[in-house]
């Protein structure tokens, strides 16, 4: 007996024979996938099944696999966006008093929250958040409470710290419940004991959500000496090793030469980079011979001021995935949409229409990013055994209407993370007809907004969110 039955969906299973059955089904025992197919091999006897949803007018699909965001970053979206210009320094600096000096344990759960229920409610069901805008490396709190706010919702979560970068020395505040707080400077090697002290916490102690070895950044690192870049780069990768767990982490042209001329053991398809800009020719070939994983972001401030060769990098077999960066200063945690604007930027600088074709794209939102986190045995396509982790689209509305043709190419172009009406995760429904079921929305969006007044009233910079020039053509204001 089943424990859930969806049937009668156009299933799109991104299997490696890409599979797309138009009128199937997919069955549910425990935490795994055990059916799918077309309903003809039904023989018009339906399975018995504890539950059984006609799913008529969905498409169903594995669960996307988001590898690459900020905790933190959905309480500081849009914050300070006019005050980036081509500086990004101006961005960076307020990142860090919100995250250093003006959070405390309640800003991580709650945002952990939101973010988790923006993504669910986007179809995404494992997800990948750094700690902070660079990780806070000071206490280790805030990873479990980010890890605890992301179950309450159901998610497959990976978060993680990992060595911070420049500026130094760092302040960071300690919040006691009068609002009163105490301040101290963080040394930059904090890192390395921190990101094993909440490895050792937090492994195992929630079933879905998960610590990784998130740094800052890997390679060359700025504001700290070659040597002790050379030693942090070899501990992070020693403790993602020992723990097994993902080794994720920005990085930009130079840095896969410093890994590979001096810790080439780092580089591996353990490894994702993101977002990868301003890589040299003889870099590309490092990253395809080792496999290291690319995730690119389209949206990205990295991919305004830089360049990531999406398309030389696939022709060399370099293993890609598209990642949304969510969400602040000016994203959002919806991959539908960078599904779209990976294809728009690609063919906008080849001058040709037909690159990225959908079923490719759809490939380095789900089974791709799921290889890159080592977890493409169990999520990233509908196949049996692996872990229930599925979507269902409502297509029954005018922008994807007729559906039925060229589903995948319909979705892809046309779909938007609110279309999707239910989201599984390892079997258990977690998002029915857009209503969360293991956590009362309304609370959590009441908790997040609570959270981020009292980091409004600590930050005190009302610069930020007023931006005397919203209606000039260049709004961008130097300080
Ligand atoms: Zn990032």
């Amino acid at each position: 007996m089943y424990d859930l039955l969806l049937i009668n969906a156009c299933v799109i299973t991104v299997n490696k024979a890409h599979d797309v059955f138009d009128k199937g089904y997919v069955a549910v025992k425990g935490d795994h996938i055990a059916a799918v197919g077309p309903m003809a091999e039904l023989g018009g006897q339906l399975p018995n099944a504890k539950r059984c949803v006609d799913l008529s007018g969905h498409a169903v699909l594995p669960g996307l696999v988001d590898g690459h965001g900020h905790a933190g970053h959905c309480l500081t979206k849009t914050l300070g966006e006019h005050l980036s210009g081509n500086e990004t320094d101006f961005w960076t600096i307020m990142a860090e008093d919100v995250y250093y000096r003006s959070s405390d344990e309640e800003f991580w759960y709650a945002e952990g929250a939101l973010a988790a229920a923006e993504r669910v409610k986007f179809g995404t069901t494992t997800a990948v958040s750094m700690v902070g805008s660079t990780p806070r490396i000071d206490w280790i709190a805030p990873v479990g409470a980010n890890l605890a706010g992301s179950s309450s919702v159901g998610i497959r979560q990976f978060s993680g710290i990992g060595t911070a970068n420049a500026p130094w020395p760092k302040m960071a505040r300690y919040y006691n419940k009068d609002g009163s707080f105490t301040e101290r400077e963080v040394d930059p090697n904090e890192a390395l004991a921190n990101t094993e002290a909440s490895l050792k916490a937090y492994t195992g102690k929630f079933p879905l959500a998960t610590p990784i070895v998130a740094p800052g950044n890997m390679g060359r690192r700025k504001g700290m000496d070659p040597e002790t870049s050379i030693i942090h780069n070899r501990r992070m990768y020693e403790l993602s090793r020992e723990y097994n767990v993902p080794l994720h982490t920005h990085a930009y042209g130079g840095d896969v030469q410093f890994l590979w001329d001096h810790t080439p053991e780092v580089l591996g398809p353990w490894l994702s980079l993101t977002h990868s800009t301003g890589y040299s020719e003889e870099e590309l070939d490092i990253l395809a011979k080792t496999g290291t994983y690319v995730f690119h972001g389209p949206t990205t401030n990295a991919h305004w001021y830089g360049h990531c060769p999406v398309m030389k990098m696939l022709d060399k077999g370099i293993n890609l995935a598209v990642i949304t960066d969510g969400t602040a200063p000016d994203r959002s945690f919806d991959l539908w949409r960078d599904m779209k604007n990976v294809q728009i930027i690609q063919r906008y600088e080849y001058r040709t229409r037909n690159l990225l074709p959908c079923g490719k794209v759809l490939e380095l939102v789900t089974i791709e990013p799921a290889k890159a986190l080592g977890i493409d045995h169990l999520v990233g396509s509908l196949e049996v055994g692996k872990k229930a982790d599925i979507i269902a689209v409502d297509v029954m509305q005018p922008h994807l209407a007729p559906f039925g043709v060229m589903p995948v190419q319909r979705l892809v172009y046309h779909a938007m993370g609110q279309d999707v009406d239910w989201t599984i995760v390892n079997g258990k429904v977690v998002m029915e007809d857009r209503r969360l079921m293991l956590t009362d929305e309304k609370a959590l969006l009441r908790r997040a907004g609570e959270a981020f007044e009292t980091m409004m009233k600590r930050l005190n910079r009302p610069e930020l969110i007023d931006n005397p020039r919203l209606y000039d053509i260049r709004q961008g204001q130097a300080k």
